[in-house]
């Protein structure tokens, strides 16, 4: 079994990904890249693409709800590595549900981590 949000990619294409300028700005030891960002305003950017009416993060790589992950995986925002699938950790997560139904994708529930184990998982993201 793969993990769940590489079939998924929901929440990527649902809220405005904003965050600090200083988390794209590699003089500050940012790690996001500054072409992938646009300004919010004086204090924040967001990704590209996160702005639309019907947003889709420009770094998603793939198609949602069949094979997607994000393309900036071990250096992505803040924000993001915040979003908790639901059930990963036990709990629910309000952000991975509003995401999966606003694409047609049924909330992820407890079952649907049984059969997933660790030998799964994606490669753990390098300098984090
Ligand atoms: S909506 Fe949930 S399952 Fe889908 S990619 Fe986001 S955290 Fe993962
Ligand atoms: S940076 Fe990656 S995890 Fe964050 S919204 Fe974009 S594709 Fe999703």
């Amino acid at each position: 079994m793969n993990h769940p949000c590489l079939s998924c990619g929901a929440c990527c294409a649902y809220f405005r990904i904003a965050f600090h300028w200083a988390e794209a700005d590699p003089s500050l030891g940012g790690t996001v890249p500054v072409e992938l960002t646009e300004k919010l305003d004086p204090h924040r950017v967001v990704m590209r693409g996160t702005q639309s009416k019907t947003p889709r993060c420009v770094a998603l790589v793939g198609e949602i709800g069949v094979a997607a992950h994000c393309g900036i995986h071990p250096i992505k925002p803040s924000v993001c590595r915040e979003v908790e699938p639901s059930w990963e950790f036990g709990r629910h997560s309000p952000q991975c549900d509003k995401g999966r139904i606003a694409h047609g994708l049924t909330p992820l529930t407890p079952e649907d981590w049984i059969d997933f184990s660790d030998a799964a998982l994606p490669a753990p993201p390098e300098n984090v």
